[in-house]
Formats: structure tokens, C-alpha cells, sequence
């Protein structure tokens, strides 16, 4: 599926609701999460509609691995390429948007 009409990030993707933009090309869009967990926290997500990185990662593999060069390159920038790479995935593990989403957590020394 490309699009979910009733989805946020979707909708984020294709500007109905505002975002901070960090990065975009064709098929991936990076903005800054609206409830920071570190100094620099970013949310990367493909144009096209996955709920989960494990449909991401059977359906697109090339995009799943574009996105953690896009984090790659933002930690790089921000902090030295020290980062966090975060995916939740399921209810139970706290995801609350089914659309796929990379949490980059970076710009600062994290907890362990
Ligand atoms: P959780 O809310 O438990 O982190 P997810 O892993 O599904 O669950 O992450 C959704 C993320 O989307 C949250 O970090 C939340 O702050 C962020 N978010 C929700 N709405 C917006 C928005 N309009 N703009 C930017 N980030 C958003």
C-alpha cells in the first residue's frame, strides 16, 4: 500500500499536517519528532506505507538499509555518527504509529 488515508505520518508525507523537515528525496522523508527523547531526535520514514519494519525489511530491503545510511549520515553531522537506532514494533513495545518509522537518537551522550 503507498498511502493510508487515515494515517498520520502518511499524512506528514504529503504535507497535510506541518513538520520539521530534516531530509527528504523520492522515497524517504526525515523529520524532527514533536516529543524529543534526546538533543536531536529524528524520525526517518519511507514515502510508501509499511505499519512495521518487518514489512519494510520483506517488502524493500534497499529502502530499510537507506534509511539507516540517512541515520548514519545525520549522526555524523550531529555527533560524531554516535547514535541510536530505534524501530518499535507492536503495541506491547509502545509503537502508536503503524506506519514505519526509524527513531534516530543522537546530538548528545545517550543513557545506557
Ligand atoms: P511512541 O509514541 O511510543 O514513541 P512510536 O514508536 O510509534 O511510539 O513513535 C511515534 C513517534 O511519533 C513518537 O515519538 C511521537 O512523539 C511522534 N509524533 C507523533 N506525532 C507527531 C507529529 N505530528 N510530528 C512529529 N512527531 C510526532
Amino acid at each position: 500500500m503507498s498511502e493510508s488515508s487515515d494515517c498520520l505520518f502518511c499524512k506528514i508525507i504529503a504535507g497535510e499536517i506541518p513538520s520539521t523537515k530534516v531530509y527528504e528525496d523520492d522515497t524517504t522523508y526525515a523529520f524532527k519528532d514533536i516529543n524529543p527523547k534526546a538533543k536531536v531526535h529524528v524520525l526517518i520514514v519511507p514515502k510508501k506505507h509499511y505499519a512495521n519494519v518487518a514489512e519494510l525489511a520483506a517488502a524493500d530491503p534497499e529502502e530499510l538499509a537507506h534509511i539507516v545510511a540517512i541515520a548514519q549520515h545525520i549522526a555524523d553531522e550531529e555527533f560524531h555518527g554516535a547514535y541510536r537506532l530505534v524501530f518499535n514494533t507492536g503495541l506491547d513495545a509502545g509503537q502508536t504509529v503503524f506506519h514505519v518509522h526509524a527513531h534516530v537518537l543522537t546530538g548528545e551522550k545517550l543513557d545506557e
